[in-house]
């Protein structure tokens, strides 16, 4: 409950703060300098991660709506889009005698091993039709590289390399980012982990995300290790909420 009540206060104070400046929050048009814009942050909505794709998310495709409802109320919208070479190392077919799920050393850390899947191209690695693009400014890809994976929208996993989601969000005058997609003990954990490392002041909107759950617990463990991070957890009906208080 405490927690809870101090998200929803933060996500007020972030739009009231907004307010205050003729909604820095809710105007895309307004200057950068007042550093309080808000990102929201849609990770890998693929058809690979919904029902029928190759890594199918539980659910994952009954959370586009609550999404596309979110997009207004940010000042900038971006997405990710995981985006591998069919000869990718994450990939257990890729791997002699390995099956998804194994853990393997790739470029020097940790690997689980998956099914194919956001091969470069195929319908399973673009976005879903349903996902309104109108207001994403712009999409990063990831895990490109066939020597090493990426889960996080702004690293590859041995952070040797960035795919200037960071510096595009700070360039943009963004300080606080909200994130939403799949899946949310992989990729979603992971943008979220490296945006608050980054400084920005990080929210994950929790119903605008499904976990894998390889383990029952993932989802969970993910959530607490954000919170554990200093990461935000909020329902997106708080989110609209706020906004609708300040109109
Ligand atoms: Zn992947």
């Amino acid at each position: 409950m405490g927690r809870s009540k101090i998200a929803t206060g933060r996500v007020l104070a972030c739009l009231a703060v907004g307010a205050s400046l003729l909604s820095a929050c809710s105007e895309p048009a307004r200057v950068a300098d007042e550093a309080t814009r808000c990102a929201l942050i849609i990770v890998d909505m693929q058809y690979d991660f919904t029902p029928g794709g190759s890594l199918a998310v539980e659910d994952g495709d009954q959370i586009v709506g609550l999404i596309n409802d979110l997009q207004g109320e940010f000042d900038l919208v971006v997405a990710t889009q995981d985006w591998h070479p069919s000869d990718h190392g994450s990939f257990a077919s890729n791997q002699e005698g390995r099956r998804p799920g194994e853990v393997i050393q790739l470029g020097g850390v940790e690997q689980v091993l998956w099914p194919d899947h956001s091969i470069q191209g195929s319908h399973g690695a673009e976005l879903l039709a349903e996902l309104d693009r109108s207001r994403i400014a712009r999409i990063f890809r990831k895990g490109t590289d066939p020597e090493i994976d990426s889960y996080s929208g702004f690293f590859d996993n041995g952070k040797r390399k960035a795919t200037g989601l960071g510096n595009y969000l700070k360039e943009e005058g963004v300080s606080e980012v909200y994130v939403v997609g799949l899946a949310l003990d992989y990729c979603v954990k992971f943008t979220a982990l490296d945006a608050q490392g980054l400084g920005f002041d990080t929210t994950l909107i929790e119903d605008a995300s499904r976990a894998v759950n390889l383990s029952p617990n993932d989802g969970i463990d993910a959530v607490q290790a954000m919170k554990d991070a200093g990461i935000q957890v909020v329902k997106g009906a708080e989110v609209l909420a706020a906004r609708t208080q300040n109109r």
